[in-house]
């Protein structure tokens, strides 16, 4: 499958957002974002004024990228957000985060998203107790999110236990550290997503 080689602060930098693509080092002194926000390249400080419809397809680009999607992935998530009762936009943002990938991310088995979707390929989680090694399976409402029997020793998801307190698990899901294991108490709501999304931007630019 097709994937970024582009380094991961840079796409930061070129999208003017902290993506949190790096795990740990996200959060500390050597966040290349925090340092330089500027764009990347020789001209990064000189990008003039943006077009409306480079500030649609930038932030389309910022949160397609920072969920790691490729564009034909993001573009079907849209159009299933587009079948779905409600507003696409609100829709569209539910669906990544309903992602297996990003759910096992944001309970704390992983330090980074790309490293959660490895760890779902490589067939470490259930999903109600059943194997599930697919990133994009949505988890629905009631759903448990946990650790195959043999993978609960390995220190990797241990270790990245301990750094969710950092992060803070949302409030759509609850963690049983010890038991490493996760619950979808209910699907999220836009309220509750990241406010810094101007997902109405993303409608019009699939709109045009
Ligand atoms: Fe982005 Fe900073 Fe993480 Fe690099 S370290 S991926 S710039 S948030």
């Amino acid at each position: 499958m097709a994937r970024y080689t582009e380094a991961s602060c840079r796409i930061c930098r070129r999208e003017g957002a902290k993506l949190f693509l790096k795990g740990d080092r996200c959060y500390g002194s050597k966040c290349s974002f925090d340092r330089k926000s500027a764009g990347p390249g020789m001209h990064g400080q000189r990008r003039g004024k943006p077009s409306g419809y480079a500030l649609m397809l930038r932030e389309k680009q910022k949160v397609k990228r920072s969920y790691g999607l490729q564009e034909r992935q993001f573009r079907s998530l849209f159009e299933k957000a587009e079948r779905q009762k409600g507003v696409t936009g609100g829709n569209l943002l539910i669906l990544l985060e309903r992602r297996l990938d990003n759910v096992a991310y944001r309970l704390g088995f992983a330090n980074s998203l790309s490293q959660a979707r490895q760890m779902v390929c490589h067939g470490h989680f259930t999903v109600n107790g059943r194997k599930v090694d697919i990133p994009s399976f949505l988890v629905k409402a009631g759903d448990k999110v946990g650790l195959r029997e043999r993978s609960k020793a390995i220190a990797l998801f241990k270790d990245a236990m301990e750094t969710v307190a950092r992060r803070g698990v949302p409030l759509w899901l609850e963690l049983d550290k010890d038991g490493l294991t996760g619950v979808v108490k209910e699907l999220p709501s836009r309220d509750i997503l990241s406010s810094t999304v101007n997902e109405q931007l993303i409608v019009e630019l699939y709109s045009k």
